[in-house]
């Protein structure tokens, strides 16, 4: 059997319709993220988008931020999942506003889902964190609308993983190694991370924190005092 050029088992001839596909959901991305940075700003919501791998301490480090900030600011959390409501059963305990999106199976959180979100939270907030998906690959590729992306690293993960996983390093705010009173017993090296770190992202400062012990947790609340509008104003 003869098979042509335009034969659609040969995948040259495929990549053309492929890639404005591609492009097109890109694009619907950015536009709702517009509109979720329209509505955030409009209603003076200050938002940060936490991206780890699963069990670096996103929710544990809320819990303590919740703690910290009680009083001085209105505070909601959406929180992204595959499956399951226990984070946000979690920080639902105590008395914030949570919205669980579950992706059901899907990698990370993606404009239209913060849209809806946005929608679905009841109560006024000042300051929302965005607990994504977890997953040190593909979350940061897509805009929310949040204003600072926040990259969390657990210290027994590995002071070398901004060589494996340099997206997300180069694209956030903020770098925060979590469980650091952990470090000495997993040889993790603070230097060698931030000199990586800085290697791929000159701007972002890297703070090393313990939610457990509160090692660390004042340099965190201090940069939000900087950098939320609220808590400056304080
Ligand atoms: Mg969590
Ligand atoms: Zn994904």
């Amino acid at each position: 059997m003869h098979i042509s050029a335009n034969d659609e088992n040969n995948p040259t001839a495929l990549a053309p319709v492929r890639i404005p596909v591609v492009k097109n959901i890109l694009s619907a991305n950015a536009q709702t993220a517009q509109q979720n940075r329209e509505y955030l700003t409009e209603h003076r919501i200050t938002t940060l988008n936490l991206m780890s791998s699963p069990g670096a301490g996103k929710t544990t480090l809320l819990l303590a931020t919740i703690a910290a900030l009680d009083g001085l600011a209105r505070i909601g959390v959406i929180e992204g999942d595959v499956a399951s409501q226990v984070d946000a059963e979690t920080i639902a305990a105590t008395g914030t506003p949570v919205v669980q999106i579950n992706t059901g199976g899907g990698c990370h959180l993606d404009a239209p889902m913060i849209g809806n979100a946005l929608g679905a939270l009841e109560a006024e907030v000042d300051l929302l964190f965005v607990e994504n998906v977890g997953n040190l690959i593909c979350p940061v590729s897509f805009d929310l609308g949040e204003r600072y992306r926040v990259a969390l690293l657990s210290a027994p993960e590995g002071h070398d993983k901004p060589y494996k996983y340099p997206g997300i390093f180069e694209a956030v705010d903020l770098v925060i190694v979590t469980k650091v009173d952990l470090a000495p017993y997993v040889d993790f090296d603070l230097e060698k991370f931030r000199e990586l770190v800085h290697g791929l992202n000159a701007d972002a400062p890297v703070l090393a924190l313990s939610a457990k012990t509160g090692e660390g947790m004042e340099a965190w609340l201090d940069w939000l005092a900087a950098h939320v509008e609220t808590l400056s104003a304080l």
